[in-house]
């Protein structure tokens, strides 16, 4: 018996049948995420059920020196879930469950697998909702491993800021809770950040306790389209400046508005368009709509439509959150390449005035969008991995668009996170806070067993 067969009888001995599986067309979903980087199988896929599991799984993987790769859906976009050194995938998605509905603490407490809409379905029985939502209906646990964030974080915040307190079973199969449900604590390094955006290098996150809201008394969302991008940027800027409360402003370049139209069977005007909403109660809203439309006049706003209609609403932002698929859908047999940098808010208008530029003089097709009330914008390009000048052009422009970035005092990955795709860029990013990182990882995970090669380098590539 080799190696992994053994382990494989181990797993099975220690956690039930249907837990445990080397069945091809599972091994083969995940060996990827929904990025260009290249596949890469695991040796075993295991189904945990509790943290005891996950306990069990992690102690079985030391004892056979094995790499472990935390899964959760797999919609991550740098290559985050590929184990590269094979070993046990360890996919959460029979953990969850909805735990505990704190309702007058405005606090959740969940199991990782449980996805953003499955929270906000049952979080809507409360009159509650989360904020956070990726373009992917992605797992919590995924998102909270990768800091993510999405169209509602200019007002709600990301990820880091909505979680209390997470359960980690550690690289040596320890369980600890990183915080509490104080609404503040001022005791110990803060370990919820630490965790948050760890991509699965420093442990496996078996529950987590999320702050939740109130669901608006009134929500007014708007389409506005505008003659360039510039003035759209300009907009935004300007409505922050003010003071307005955006819950949402989110940029949508001419290209994408027509993939978006071609694939949400949409009609919406094909220009630079900003798609907004804002939260309330109706006077302060009337208030902030009006401030509003005479801001965006002053920048040139050739139209302002309001929705205040839930299903127009809703068709309105499916419409943005599928952009992606609509680019992957309108490009069959091509691969997604998404750029995902943040800069300064006054430095935005000029980063996607220099994007623009890079993918027109590189003679590349690229829209643009993005989250940019937060100054995080993504070029999306649909590449031919077959084609090698086209693959060379894309990682041109990924490296052109984080370079100007950095040098503006951004960063190269605004909520997508590090990855493999990401590690380039550390270096110049962090300087000698990199290599406190790298302390960090090896204290926690001195074997480097826990989702090898992402994010930091193990020991002995650093040595
Ligand atoms: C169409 C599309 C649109 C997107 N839009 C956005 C967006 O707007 N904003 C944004 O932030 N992201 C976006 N993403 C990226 C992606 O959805 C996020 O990175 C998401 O947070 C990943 O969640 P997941 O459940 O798929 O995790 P996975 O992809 O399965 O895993 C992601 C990382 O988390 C780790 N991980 C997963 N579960 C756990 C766990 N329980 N414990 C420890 N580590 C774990 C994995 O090891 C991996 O490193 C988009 C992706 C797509 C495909």
């Amino acid at each position: 018996m080799n190696r992994v067969e053994s382990l494989l009888e181990e797993l099975k001995n220690s956690l039930r049948d249907n837990q445990v599986s080397q069945n091809g067309t599972l091994l083969e979903q995940h060996s990827h995420d929904e990025s260009y980087h290249k596949p890469s199988p695991p040796d075993i896929v295991t189904f945990p059920e509790s943290t005891k599991d996950v306990e069990t799984i992690v102690k079985i993987a030391n004892a056979y020196d094995c790499p472990v790769v935390p899964y959760g859906l797999g919609t991550s976009l740098e290559g985050h879930v590929i184990p590269y050194d094979q070993g046990i995938t360890v996919d959460f998605s029979e953990m969850n469950q909805v735990l505990d509905v704190r309702e007058s603490d405005f606090l959740v407490k969940v199991q990782p697998g449980v996805t953003r809409s499955q929270l906000n379905k049952e979080l809507k029985k409360y009159g509650l909702f989360f904020s956070v939502d990726p373009g992917a209906d992605a797992t919590l646990g995924g998102m909270a491993a990768t800091n993510a964030s999405g169209t509602t974080s200019v007002r709600y915040g990301v990820m880091r800021d909505q979680v209390r307190d997470l359960e980690v079973v550690l690289a040596d199969g320890e369980v600890i809770h990183t915080g509490n449900l104080a609404q503040k604590s001022a005791s110990g390094y803060n370990l919820n950040s630490l965790f948050v955006g760890s991509e699965g290098t420093l442990g496996c996150i078996t529950e987590l306790t999320l702050k939740v809201y109130g669901i608006p008394e009134h929500i007014v969302a708007a389409r506005a389209s505008f003659l360039s991008v510039d003035d759209a940027v300009e907009a935004v800027v300007s409505t922050l400046q003010a003071g307005v409360p955006i819950a949402r402003v989110e940029l949508v370049d001419e290209p994408s508005m027509k993939q978006a139209n071609l694939f949400s069977e949409t009609n919406y005007k094909e220009e630079p368009t900003l798609f907004l909403e804002f939260h309330g109660n109706e006077p302060g809203l009337k208030h902030d709509v009006e401030f509003t439309q005479e801001i965006v006049k002053d920048h040139n706003c050739e139209e302002i439509y309001f929705e205040d209609d839930n299903a127009a609403r809703n068709r309105l932002w499916e419409a943005r959150h599928n952009l992606a698929y609509a680019y992957i859908h309108g490009n069959p047999g091509k691969k997604l390449m998404v750029t995902d940098v943040c800069v300064p808010i006054s430095e935005l208008a000029g980063a996607i005035r220099h994007a623009r530029e890079s993918i027109d003089s590189l003679a590349l097709n690229g829209g643009i969008l993005g989250h940019v009330g937060d100054g995080n914008y993504h070029i999306l390009l649909m590449m031919d991995l077959d084609d090698p000048d086209e693959v060379k052009k894309a990682e041109q422009l990924n490296e052109q668009i984080v370079e100007y970035a950095l040098e503006k005092g951004g960063t190269c990955t605004g909520e997508h996170g590090v990855g493999v795709g990401k590690m380039k860029y550390q270096e110049k990013e962090h300087g000698p806070a990199l290599k406190v990182m790298e302390k960090i990882k090896h204290a926690l995970d001195p074997a480097g067993r826990l989702n090898p090669h992402k994010l930091v380098h193990n020991r002995e590539e650093t040595l």
